[in-house]
């Protein structure tokens, strides 16, 4: 069944892949880039290097507060530099390949990156301060937790940061939100749990938290930015020290033998461990509280002595608990756990103190919801591309 209210391929004329999966050299885009790539671009077009610092700053803040598309609309810039900029570079953001609205409001964009795979990303409303988007950090995942469709798909490359970034910009694009405003905008969160481990990108998704946190860009805080890993210990001091984000651990299980199972890279940091990164994570605080998320499996993880055992696992530990209902895929080995026995988990959850646990399932009608994301346009174009060889 599907209740999408609205399919359509955005960006039609955009140029079809070549066959052979070759692409013509188009010119480099500038969306994405750092304050200090900006410069180096600035130089490449022979502005002197005394002046490169402030026309970085001058296009900085065309591309990332304007929004804008188009060399001639930055006013201030003159013509001559305009042109340059023009021959030398563009300002185009990845192709939508398709983009879906939920009933519930939840919009998915598949895009479309420059080597031809592709990645989701979903804005949710009424999620955050306003509403948060779910960014993807990986094509792909090299995880295999047991109940995630991700994990599920082939291929896998790390994003880049400028590929971090451009989903934030297409976001932005379809919400309407240039320039960036302060006071009432949508889009006002940001959530790494789109496809992906950020962990295991950690460079490139701290190079892109750079850009969108700056105030004057798109401007994004970061503890209005949330990091969520699987448990990947060896990389989560840093995190809280490069990036200041604010942090969610996908958790599942309480007992290593089972988390072993659901989310498979606890062997190589089991529980123990991976609690002491948390008690560790700098700058916890009761304002700065890290969020554990719990998928709710149907007779696998959800009883009253599981909940019990969590609760008593988090004790000491600035904490919010998010219940996930698990989300369907096909052929998925698990089911989600009854609404009653959901409803009863929460009750002991909260109880200990926890406010409102359970997180509404959003645009599942469009498989945008956690779990969900999987290109299957990945394997399509690969065949795609033999026939075409
Ligand atoms: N790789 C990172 C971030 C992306 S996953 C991580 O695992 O934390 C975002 C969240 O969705 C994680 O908590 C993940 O465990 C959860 N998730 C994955 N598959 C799901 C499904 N089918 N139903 C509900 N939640 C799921
Ligand atoms: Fe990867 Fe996260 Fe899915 Fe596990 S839950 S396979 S880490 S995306």
């Amino acid at each position: 069944m599907n209740r999408a209210l609205d399919i359509e391929k955005a960006n039609p004329n955009a140029p079809a892949m070549p066959a052979g999966g070759e692409r013509e050299s188009a010119p480099p885009s500038l969306i994405g880039l750092t304050r200090a790539e900006l410069r180096a671009a600035m130089l490449e077009i022979g502005v002197p290097e005394r002046q490169a610092k402030m026309r970085a700053d001058q296009l900085w803040r065309w591309v990332y507060h304007f929004g804008v598309m188009d060399f001639s609309a930055m006013t201030n810039v003159a013509k001559a530099m305009r042109a340059s900029l023009e021959e030398r570079f563009t300002l185009a953001r990845p192709e939508i390949s398709t983009r879906l609205i939920s009933t519930d409001g939840t919009r998915k964009y598949l895009i479309r990156l420059a080597d031809g795979a592709e990645v989701e990303a979903v804005f949710i409303p009424g999620v955050g301060r306003a509403g948060a988007l779910c960014v993807s950090s990986q094509v792909g995942c090299t995880l295999n937790c047991t109940f995630c469709h991700t994990g599920t798909q082939r291929l896998v490359r790390n994003l880049t940061a400028a590929e971090i970034v451009a989903q934030v910009m297409i976001a932005r694009d379809d919400l309407e939100e240039w320039p960036t405003s302060n006071e009432d905008r949508q889009l006002t969160n940001i959530v790494f749990m789109g496809m992906g481990e950020p962990l295991y990108n950690l460079d490139n998704v701290a190079k892109a938290m750079d850009v969108i946190s700056d105030g004057e860009g798109i401007s994004i805080s970061r503890r209005r930015i949330t990091v969520s890993t699987s448990g990947v210990v060896s990389e989560m001091a840093r995190l809280g020290y490069d990036t200041s984000a604010m942090l969610a651990i996908s958790l599942h299980a309480t007992n290593d033998a089972l988390r072993d199972v659901l989310v498979p890279i606890n062997r190589k940091w089991p529980l123990e461990e991976l609690m002491q990164a948390c008690r560790d994570y700098p700058g916890l605080s009761n304002a700065r509280r890290i969020t554990f998320e719990y998928v709710m499996l149907k007779g696998v993880n959800d009883s009253i002595a599981e909940a019990k055992a969590l609760v008593k696992m988090l004790s000491g530990i600035p904490a919010k608990i998010n219940l996930i209902p698990f989300n369907p895929w096909p052929d998925a080995p698990y089911e989600c756990s009854d609404w009653e026995t959901i409803e009863r988990f929460a009750e002991v959850v909260n109880r200990a103190g926890y406010a409102s646990p359970i997180r509404t399932p959003r645009g599942r009608d469009i498989f945008a919801a956690c779990g969900q994301l999987k290109s299957e346009s990945v394997k399509v174009r690969a065949s795609e591309r033999r026939a075409g060889a």
